[in-house]
């Protein structure tokens, strides 16, 4: 049997989350070849315009756009994420399942709780899916191999944070636009579905977002970037100094 294998593998609390903060990167990692993929915590049920069933549809279609290899959903409840035994142990189960490279995960202070307890989730997750000890089972019942990322790295939410590093995104910049776009009733689209206005679903949020972009690229000597921290500090090889 193949074992499925991921590049790049970024833990979302939200469906959208992603594409929101990080989907530029994984188009890159994507276009380059690798396998790369989202999976969400929850379902956004809690949200204030669409429903489960319109979102999982929207979350589709982006998927589709984004060109993911893999798009996992651990049904969380939706405002409700929190940092018990079962949903670390959920998280491992995915770790050891796809056995990514890499792994993008939620910077930890952040205006949502669910992003916040995400983040420590996927932190503590990352070290107790290397453990041989921390027993798991995929659906089969077949135990699973510890497995440890090689590589993590803390995406930007709604909080600013300084970068450790910044990823020139402008060449899939209009992708990750399109994926974002998908999700007709969270955000502006000048076509959105009618319901109340929510902080996401405002023309300044998604300007705030591309003009954040905008000066993360700039740092860079590009039109668009996405920043990121990474987990544990980078090996730079003296070479590249
Ligand atoms: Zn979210």
């Amino acid at each position: 049997m193949d074992t499925p294998v991921l590049d790049m593998l970024a833990f979302s609390p939200h469906p959208d989350d992603a594409e929101l903060y990080c989907a530029g990167t994984l188009l890159l990692r994507r276009r380059e070849g690798h396998r790369v993929g989202i999976t969400d915590l929850t379902r956004g049920e809690l949200s204030t315009r669409g429903t489960a069933e319109s979102r999982a549809a929207e979350t589709a279609e982006a998927t589709r756009i984004l060109g993911l290899d893999h798009r996992g959903n651990l049904g969380m409840p939706d405002g409700d994420v929190a940092n018990t035994p079962e949903n670390r142990l959920a998280i491992v189960r995915e770790i050891r399942r796809w056995r990514p490279r890499t792994v993008l995960l939620p910077w930890h202070i952040d205006r949502h709780p669910d992003h916040e307890h995400a983040s420590v989730l996927v932190r503590e997750a990352l070290f107790a899916s290397g453990l041989r000890r921390v027993e798991s089972f995929d659906d089969s019942g077949t135990r699973q191999e510890e497995y440890r990322p090689a590589r993590a790295y803390y995406y930007m939410l709604s909080e600013d944070f300084t970068p450790g590093f910044i990823v020139d995104i402008s060449d899939v910049f209009d992708t990750k636009l399109a994926a974002i776009h998908a999700y007709r009733t969270q955000f502006h689209t000048g076509t959105s579905a009618d319901g109340p206005q929510t902080y996401i679903s405002t023309p300044e949020f998604l300007e705030s977002l591309i003009g954040r972009s905008m000066r993360l690229g700039f740092h860079v000597g590009g039109k668009y970037g996405e920043g990121f921290i990474p987990l544990q500090p980078l090996r730079l090889e003296a070479a590249w100094m």
